[in-house]
């Protein structure tokens, strides 16, 4: 039986065209499903994962889950927002502690520095302050080529004071000697310490040696007025040696030059009889 091929052909074409047409629109089906998953399910999550690797917190913390219309990446975003948030409080509370504890450091380190330089019996300024503070001041006399004065003092005969008056006393008349000479320094530019037992030592800082004997007297004289009462040996009241040196310090010079001039002053001070200023002598200024 012979068949036109047109009939045999035409409905096998026809089902190919059918094929084909379900084929292609499986196949957009398929975009489309792939687009929209990309779209809700993989961009979402890579996005998160973006901002979680770049460690930004604030980004996460700030996902708004609701403009994700797949429910489970809705979740997975919210979820990870409320973790950057929590992650970010806790951040934020130890920022805040740190800077707390930072300050008390700052201020126990502050404490300690003030102690560390400070004397223990008297209050004022301790060796190592005046050690401190004269290096600086000597730079400063150097840089701004201004005179330098060091003048120590040292309370005459003290060990019988204390042997007749008994260590206790010793002390309290070791406090008002520092009271007393505390009142006649320059509130921020001198400095009045405790330069040993019975010692002590001022910085002058812009002072020449014209201007440091009349400050040196004037201590002895006023300390000498204030009249501390002793009853084991004239002049019957706490009196006090002293020496001082003054110079405009030079590059080539030791800051020790100064204290030792100083010194060696306060000796001859107290060879000459004690209760008086020895001004240097001509041949060491
Ligand atoms: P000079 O006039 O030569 O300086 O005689 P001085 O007796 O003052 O000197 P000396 O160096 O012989 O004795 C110093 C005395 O100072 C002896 C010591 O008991 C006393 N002293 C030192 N530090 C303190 C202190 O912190 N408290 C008391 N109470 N006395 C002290
Ligand atoms: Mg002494
Ligand atoms: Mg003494």
């Amino acid at each position: 039986m012979i068949l036109p091929t047109q009939e045999i052909a035409a409905p096998i074409i026809a089902q190919v065209w059918d094929t084909l047409l379900i084929t292609l629109l499986l196949l957009l089906l398929l975009i489309f499903i792939g687009a929209k998953l990309a779209k809700e399910i993989a961009r979402p999550i890579e996005k998160m994962a973006k901002n979680a690797s770049n460690n930004s917190l604030e980004q996460l913390a700030q996902q708004v889950e609701n403009h994700h219309q797949c429910v489970e990446v809705a979740h997975l975003s919210h979820s990870m927002a409320t973790l950057a948030k929590a992650q970010l409080d806790s951040i934020h509370t130890l920022e805040q502690q740190v800077h707390h504890r930072t300050l008390e450091l700052q201020k126990a380190n502050q404490r300690l520095t003030t102690l560390s330089e400070q004397d223990a019996l008297t209050g004022i300024a301790n060796r190592r302050a005046f050690d401190k503070r004269l290096q600086s001041a000597w730079q400063q006399a150097i840089t701004t080529n201004t005179p330098l004065t060091v003048i120590i003092c040292d309370i005459d005969h003290f060990k019988s004071f204390n042997d007749y008056y008994g260590h206790q006393a010793g002390d309290k008349a070791l406090k008002t000697v520092a009271q007393h000479l505390q009142t006649h320094v320059r509130q921020g530019s001198d400095l009045l310490a405790r330069y040993g037992g019975e010692e002590f030592a001022l910085i002058l800082p812009n002072t020449d040696l014209i201007q440091a004997g009349k400050a040196a007297e004037h201590l002895r004289q006023s300390l000498f007025a204030t009249a501390i009462p002793r009853e084991d040996m004239a002049p019957w009241v706490i009196s006090l040696s002293l020496g001082y040196a003054s110079l405009y310090p030079q590059h080539n010079q030791q800051v020790a030059e100064l204290v030792q001039q100083a010194d060696k002053q306060l000796y001859m001070a107290k060879a000459n009889g004690r209760n008086q200023v020895q001004p240097p002598s001509a041949a060491s200024i």
